[in-house]
């Protein structure tokens, strides 16, 4: 069974760029019905925060992606670690290095001046150990001297590095704590993980962590190291491009099944398809449509493909996302009464806005209340013959029954019989129901309002 992990260092916010890496990973465990699990690389104890893993599982939370289990820190296994080295050291696949640092860098500056590889080759590797001083030690692997060490990627394909170039890699410093290339690789194999999909910037990792599978006779799992994203202009993706953390994107009001929909095409494809639900994306997603080259980030159409998932929510659903999104931007509430007139706009309303924030201004006649703001373009669509002309529409509206088709006819009839083009009427009814110059249909708005608020509304317009 596949079983993938993703595995942040918890130092900041979740980046967009590891957002794709958990994407990929959940997908790919999804679709094959596999596990996907979260590995807080918290050896750092310097960088690492308990604010920053918090910030990972709210992002991770927001984008739906959940995993299988508790997540599991890596600094609670370092026990762990250092029994891995110490079994290499006791099989002999590894050995104390008592250099200095003195010595090491002296080693590296006759090195240099005798134009060799600076490259650390220390003759602890084959000391006896019966001459071993009683001296602070590194634990060091004895990685191969020939040949070559061969990463079979699922993205760049063959990753051939000869073996003269990795040196004795320590596992364990000085104060016997290890390092963090033996920290992933004993918990990638305890964890039981099959498939592992990170950022291009670990491929010069995966040799060095290969010398450590073999030298424990484990399988490595297949690596696939996807290219990092870049910005619109091609440079590798920072903060002059926009938002980088995940919770900017939230703040922005992308919904998230557009986010997951745009971060999977970012360096993956599926023929043309551009826009696609979860289960299509589980079903999809393999290693073989992973792009070689860098993806760009591109706004516009990450709006794009938002608004087609905006217009195709399941609407109480995608209430429920709204209602969260007004939450997080300290918005009151929702009354009773806005909700079920909300329910009830959705179908016609979500079609047209590919933001929470677009949302809102569509939603305005719903979300506001009375006395209405109006915007500027609304007050001047109230002029003084546009306020008389409702006021003579309102007792027809109050006789009328209050559904579509008696509106339209009461609207229609008004607008024939005073030699009014229909827009003329329109304009000052909008402004009235929703205090924008743009808004839904005014059919649509009085039928949600209803007869009492739409009224109230129309009333409140002609002072
Ligand atoms: N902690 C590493 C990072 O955040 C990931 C290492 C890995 O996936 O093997 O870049």
């Amino acid at each position: 069974p596949v079983v993938t992990r993703f595995a942040p260092s918890p130092t900041g916010y979740l980046h967009i760029g590891g957002a794709r890496t958990a994407l990929f990973n959940w997908l790919y465990a999804r679709g094959k019905g596999g596990k996907f699990l979260l590995r807080i690389e918290d050896t750092d104890r310097e960088r690492s925060t308990p604010e920053a893993t918090d910030a990972i599982l709210k992002g991770l939370e927001w984008l739906g992606l959940d995993y299988d289990g508790e997540p599991i820190s890596q600094f609670s296994r370092v026990d762990r670690h250092a029994e891995v080295a110490h079994q290499l050291l006791a099989e002999g696949k590894a050995y104390k290095c008592y250099a200095t640092q003195e010595e090491i860098a002296a080693f590296r500056e006759a090195a240099r001046a005798e134009g060799k590889s600076t490259l650390y080759r220390s003759p602890w590797r084959s000391a006896d150990p019966a001459t071993h001083p009683d001296a602070p030690y590194v634990v060091r692997i004895k990685a191969p001297r020939d040949g070559e060490t061969v990463v079979q990627d699922a993205v760049q394909g063959k990753v051939v590095t000869r073996n003269e170039l990795l040196d004795d890699m320590i596992l364990l410093r000085s104060d016997g704590t290890p390092v963090y290339m033996l920290a992933v690789v004993v918990d990638d194999h305890d964890m039981g993980v099959t498939h592992a999909i990170r950022g291009d910037d670990h491929l010069n990792n995966a040799a060095r962590q290969m010398m450590i599978y073999d030298a424990m006779g484990w399988e490595a799992p297949v690596w696939a190291h996807i290219p990092l994203i870049h910005g619109p202009d091609g440079k590798k993706l920072s903060k002059r491009h926009g938002a980088l953390g995940v919770e900017e994107y939230q703040a922005m009001g992308y919904p998230a099944a557009g986010m997951r929909n745009y971060l999977a095409r970012l360096g993956w494809s599926h023929g043309d398809d551009e826009f696609f639900t979860d289960a299509q994306a589980r079903e999809w997603f393999d290693l073989d449509g992973i792009g070689k080259a860098p993806a760009r980030l591109d706004f516009k159409k990450l709006e794009n493909i938002c608004g087609q998932h905006m217009a195709a929510a399941d609407h109480a659903a995608l209430l429920t996302e709204f209602e969260t999104f007004l939450s997080a931007t300290g918005a009151s509430p929702l009354t009773a009464t806005q909700r079920t007139s909300l329910s009830a706009a959705l179908p016609f309303l979500q079609g047209s806005a590919k933001t929470f924030p677009q949302l809102v201004e569509k939603a305005n006649f719903i979300l506001a209340s009375r006395p209405l703001e109006r915007d500027a373009k609304a007050e001047k669509a109230l002029d003084t013959v546009s306020r008389s002309i409702l006021k003579q529409l309102t007792p027809q509206l109050q006789n009328a029954s209050w559904d579509r088709e008696a509106l339209e006819a009461t609207l229609n009839g008004f607008a024939e019989a005073n030699e009014l083009k229909f827009g003329k009427l329109a304009a000052p009814l909008r402004a009235a129901l929703a205090g924008r110059a743009v808004s839904p249909s005014v059919f649509d708005m009085m039928l949600v309002l209803g007869r009492e608020e739409s009224l109230a509304r129309i009333e409140d317009a002609q002072e």
